[in-house]
């Protein structure tokens, strides 16, 4: 016998276990390690995960954490305050609870969330930076998992074991964890709707469990790797000591979509108020002005157990995203999605521009999808898939991403490799329209060479072995004091620049600055 042999690990053995399962019965049974943690969504722009450092001496201040969440989740005010204000309660009570144990109150009830909308809206990309911000561990799964049947005994109480997994196995981290269950209006069960599955309810009661407090035995899993652990230190040590931990800290999060939720409380406020809100509703029929509006007897009627809905005090409305705010979260977020694209082609070599109209076309054609955001990483995979492949072995070291890119990728792949020239172009081109925004940014001045203009710097450019922002700089050189003069006579803030200036800058801008005097008078 090979005495060297090295024993497998726990995580090695489940996932023999997992393979024989696999092969035993096919798709048909899982053995559950409730993994609880998201996959890596394809469009999540994963940044390293910070070190998990909770600091008990909490003293975030609400306005503090929606800054936070202000620079990578746009649009969502209102739940960004809501939450903040409801995480800084929770928190806050968990530090006093840490300095005077005595004072740990009965009466405080737990802040926990219910968060409202449709998919794709940043109800878990909130929920994450939270927690990245606060430094906690954070576990998000699917509420459907508890009630499909076909699992071998999954069970809300694994929920707090991956939790603990993903606290690096601390304890005391993993205490002040947050879970975050999506789709959790599917484990709603209408009382009015016969046969429909009823293991919601059995879920729902063992959420409430953890929600209030309880204490969880972390061998108990069903997961082969802790049934694995344990065995092996019952063997290492001859006992098995119970390692438990306590939920009272924990922060539960359910949310979903709530697809009829607002029929229900559309119902109840034609209900109480005959005629007088039929006004209302028939002007707006966003889902999300009834969610503003919603109680825990809707909840009820939903088909949640009063007690389950009670535990979940805080309610939160995430609203639909129009194309607009789909720009943003490209063009804005720190975790906007171009900045990925752009890592990924500098990895080669190549400088990706995108451009604003290229950024306003992927928000058009992500909204037609009806995912939110999520379809943003869908459109730009779709379009740019094969740049990816395609462009680290050519000699393009620089594109823009326009309109046509989105609309015609192939076309314009084809054109961007062949035409070395009309691909110089295009990336002077853009550079100029980010020389106005620039402009723009800085002095504040809304500035736009036209068509001939722009041709004209670009020959420029070429012609004297220039960079459009050198050409730029030259020709603008007196026009942040000229334009700012023109501005304070006439209160112009927009500016349009023709071929003239690029030509002769220093007389169009001395027309200008004489007119606008005359203007004044
Ligand atoms: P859901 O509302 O279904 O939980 P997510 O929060 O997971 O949706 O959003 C999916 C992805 O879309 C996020 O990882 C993020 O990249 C992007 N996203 C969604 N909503 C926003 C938003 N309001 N601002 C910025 N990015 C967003």
């Amino acid at each position: 016998m090979n005495t060297n042999r090295k024993l497998p690990t726990p995580e090695e053995i489940e996932k023999e276990f997992q393979e024989f399962w696999q092969k035993k019965y096919g798709g048909t049974v899982r053995l559950t390690n409730v993994s609880a943690s998201e996959p890596a969504s394809e469009n999540q722009t994963e940044e390293p995960e910070p070190k998990k450092t909770f600091d008990l001496n909490f003293d975030l201040k609400p306005k503090e954490i929606k800054q936070y969440l202000d620079r990578y989740v746009i649009k969502q005010d209102e739940a960004k305050k809501a939450l903040a204000i409801a995480v800084c309660d929770h928190y806050n009570h968990v530090r006093e609870c840490h300095e005077n144990p005595d004072a740990a109150d009965t009466d405080y009830s737990k802040q926990n969330i219910v968060m409202l909308g449709p998919t794709g809206v940043g109800k878990t990309y909130l929920i994450r930076h939270i927690a990245k911000l606060i430094g906690v561990p954070f576990v998000k799964a699917d509420a459907t998992r508890f009630s499909e049947t076909g699992y071998v005994g999954a069970n809300v109480d694994d929920l707090i074991r991956e939790l603990v997994a993903q606290a690096d196995d601390n304890l005391e981290l993993a205490q002040y964890g947050i879970i975050y269950l999506d789709e959790a209006d599917k484990i709603a069960t209408p009382p009015n709707i016969i046969g429909r599955d009823v293991s919601g309810r059995g879920v729902q009661i063992g959420l409430l469990k953890l929600m209030e407090e309880t204490e969880v035995d972390l061998r108990g899993g069903n997961d082969v790797a802790s049934q694995m652990r344990a065995a092996m230190e019952f063997q290492r040590s001859g006992k098995l000591e119970k390692e438990v931990i306590n939920t009272r800290h924990i922060l539960f999060i359910i949310s979903g979509a709530f697809t009829g939720m607002e029929k229900i409380v559309k119902k109840r406020m034609h209900q109480s108020k005959i005629g007088f809100n039929a006004e209302i509703a028939s002007q707006n029929d966003d889902n999300a002005r009834y969610f503003e509006s919603v109680t825990p007897k809707d909840f009820i009627d939903f088909g949640f157990e009063p007690e389950f809905i009670g535990r979940l005090p805080v309610h939160v409305v995430c609203n639909e995203l129009t194309v607009d705010d789909l720009f943003h979260i490209l063009k804005h977020s720190e975790g906007s999605i171009i900045r990925q694209y752009e890592n990924a082609f500098r990895a080669y070599g190549v400088t990706v521009l995108f451009s604003e109209n290229g950024l306003r076309r992927i928000a058009e054609k992500a909204i037609e999808q009806k995912t939110g955001a999520r379809a943003l990483m869908t459109v730009c995979e779709k379009a740019l898939r094969d740049y990816k492949f395609e462009l680290p072995s050519t000699g393009v070291n620089e594109f823009v991403v326009t309109e046509a890119v989105i609309d015609t990728p192939d076309v314009e792949l084809e054109r961007i490799i062949k035409d070395a020239d009309y691909n110089r172009d295009t990336v002077m081109h853009e550079q100029v329209r980010r020389y106005e925004s620039q402009f723009h940014n800085d002095h504040g001045l809304q500035i736009q060479f036209d068509g001939e203009a722009t041709s004209v710097i670009c020959e420029r450019a070429i012609a004297d072995g220039k960079k459009v922002k050198h050409i730029c700089d030259e020709l603008l050189k007196s026009y942040q004091h000229g334009l700012n003069l023109v501005k304070q006579n006439t209160g112009q803030t927009t500016f349009t620049f023709p071929k003239e200036i690029v030509e002769n800058p220093d007389q169009v801008l001395e027309e200008w600055i004489r007119e606008s005097y005359v203007t004044k008078r």
